[in-house]
C-alpha cells in the first residue's frame, strides 16, 4: 500500500467490476478475492460477492462455510487477508480502524441472531442508541426511536428491559434499532435464527418491508431457505467460496 491509503495501480481495478456489467443498477458493496484464516483455520479462500444498491441479497450455506465471516470483511469488522472490499467505490479494507468504525456507526446498521440488546437500557433506549452514538440529542434520538414502534408491532413496549420481551419482540426492537439512523445497508446474521418459525417470519415481513420503504440495501446470512426466499437474490457460500445457486462461481 501506498502512502496515501491507495493501493498500487497494478493491484487497483479500474472500478469495481459489476459496476459496468450491470448498467440498470449501481453496486453499492463489492468484495473481490476475499482471503480470511483465523490462525491455521481458512474461513475465505477467495470469495466475490456484490450488493446492488437497493436490493436484498441473502448469503446461504452450510454451518461453518464462512457466511458470518464474509459478512463481517463486508461490513468492515473484519478486515480480510487478503482481496478488497468497496463501499460506494472506496476501498473498506484499507480504511484506518477509527474510519471504518465511523462508517460502521453512520452508514450501516446491523441486526444480530440473539438481538444483543443492552439489557440496562429500555427498548426504545435500545432503539435510540445508533442515533445516541451519532451525536442526535436524546430527546430527539428518543422521539424518532418511539416512531419505530408502531411501525414493528411494539407499540406499549417502550419501556420494557429485554428480560420482559419475548424472542420476536426483542429481535423487532433489534430490527428497529438497526434501521434507526436510515443505514445505507443493514446487514443481518442469522436474524430469525433465535426464533420459531412464526416469529421469524414476522420479523423478515417487517425487515423487508421497512428497508424497501426506506431503500436500504440489505445483507442478511442465513442457512434457512425460508428465510432466503424474502431476498431479491441468493448466494451460496460453500469452503470459503461463492456461488450462485446454479453452482456458477461468482
Ligand atoms: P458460517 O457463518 O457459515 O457458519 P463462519 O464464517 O462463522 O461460518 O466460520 C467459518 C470458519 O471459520 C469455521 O471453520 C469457523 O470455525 C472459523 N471461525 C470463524 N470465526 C472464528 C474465530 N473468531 N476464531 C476462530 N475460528 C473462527
Amino acid at each position: 500500500m501506498t502512502g496515501d491509503g491507495q493501493v498500487p495501480a497494478s493491484r487497483t481495478p479500474a472500478a469495481p467490476a459489476a459496476a459496468a456489467a450491470t448498467a440498470s443498477t449501481s453496486t453499492i458493496i463489492e468484495a473481490r478475492g476475499i482471503v480470511k484464516s483465523f490462525g491455521q483455520t481458512p474461513a475465505l479462500r477467495g470469495a466475490n460477492v456484490l450488493a446492488a444498491a437497493g436490493e436484498i441479497l441473502a448469503i446461504m450455506g452450510p454451518s461453518g462455510s464462512g457466511k458470518s465471516t464474509l459478512l463481517h470483511c463486508l461490513a468492515g469488522i473484519l478486515t480480510p487477508d487478503e482481496g478488497v472490499v468497496w463501499f460506494n467505490a472506496n476501498r473498506l479494507d484499507t480504511l484506518r480502524e477509527a474510519e471504518r468504525s465511523a462508517v460502521r456507526r453512520d452508514r450501516f446498521g446491523f441486526v444480530f441472531q440473539f438481538g444483543q440488546l443492552v439489557p440496562e437500557l429500555t427498548a426504545e433506549e435500545n432503539v435510540a442508541l445508533p442515533l445516541l452514538l451519532n451525536g442526535t440529542r436524546r430527546a430527539a434520538a428518543l422521539q424518532e426511536a418511539r416512531t419505530w414502534f408502531g411501525r414493528l408491532a411494539l407499540d406499549g413496549l417502550e419501556h420494557r428491559r429485554s428480560g420482559e420481551l419475548s424472542g420476536g419482540q426483542a429481535q423487532r426492537v433489534a430490527l428497529a434499532r438497526g434501521l434507526v439512523a436510515g443505514p445505507e445497508v443493514l446487514f443481518a446474521d442469522e436474524p430469525t435464527g433465535s426464533l420459531d418459525s412464526v416469529a421469524g417470519e414476522y420479523v423478515m415481513n417487517l425487515l423487508t418491508a421497512a428497508s424497501r420503504e426506506q431503500g436500504t440495501t440489505v445483507i442478511l446470512v442465513t442457512h434457512e431457505a425460508r428465510v432466503a426466499a424474502y431476498a431479491d437474490r441468493e448466494v451460496i457460500v460453500r469452503d470459503g467460496k461463492v456461488s450462485t445457486l446454479t453452482g456458477a462461481a461468482l
